[in-house]
């Protein structure tokens, strides 16, 4: 069992459209706060990104943020967390979540969020790095995906041991435990692409 000392979630700069995912929000914002465990994200202060911000900040935790200078206005820079991280660009900021971050969590989201998820689970199986992955499916919300991480199985394009590099979980709570005792799989590390 692993003690988590932060977390990156990555969570949509939108709410969606059903109360659940916010709530799902403050849910694990209130946890991390609780388990002590500091919250890494991107630093805005709209959609879910907010949300869970100000539910760790409101409940006695630490949140480091980091955003790109040209995303600080669109996504309405948080004024309130403990630590903000200004940098030039998107991959600086993918770069620095990701080395301020013992594991990661999505929240549901859009184009951005899965982006970054897929990222840490590609560069996992790489073996570029070895965090944990976990999924927040709040009511469902990423059971497509799960469904079409399936296809790639039977298809024969993710080998099924690989299955175990997404964790998903329908309640923070759970989640949290299970990236807390979680165990990667063995990465094949070796650049034969026939072998990954
Ligand atoms: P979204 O899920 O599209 O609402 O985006 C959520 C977060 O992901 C926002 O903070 C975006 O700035 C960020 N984001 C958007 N596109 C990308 C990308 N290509 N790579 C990494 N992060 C992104």
């Amino acid at each position: 069992m692993s003690t988590l000392k932060s977390v990156c979630v990555f969570c949509g700069s939108k709410s969606g459209n059903d109360p659940q995912y916010q709530q799902s929000a403050i849910e694990l914002g209130r946890l991390m706060a609780q388990r002590k465990i500091t919250l890494v994200y991107g630093g805005g202060s709209v959609g879910l990104m907010g949300v869970i911000a100000d539910a760790v900040l409101e409940s006695g935790g630490q949140v480091i943020g980091v955003i790109p200078r040209n995303l600080a206005t669109r996504e309405l820079i948080h004024p309130g967390v403990t630590e903000m991280h200004i940098v030039e660009d998107m991959h600086t900021r993918k770069a620095k979540m990701s080395e301020y971050a013992d594991a990661f969590i999505a929240m549901p989201g859009g184009f951005g969020t899965l982006e970054e998820l897929f990222e840490v689970v590609s560069w996992v199986q790489l073996g570029i790095y070895a965090k944990p992955m976990g999924l927040l499916n709040t009511a469902g919300f990423y059971d497509p995906l799960l469904n079409m991480v399936e296809h790639c199985i039977e298809s024969e394009f993710i080998k099924p041991k690989y299955r175990d590099l997404i964790i998903a979980d329908e309640t923070p709570a759970t989640l949290l435990d299970h990236l807390q005792r979680h165990e990667l799989p063995l990465i094949e590390k070796i650049l034969d692409p026939e072998q990954i």
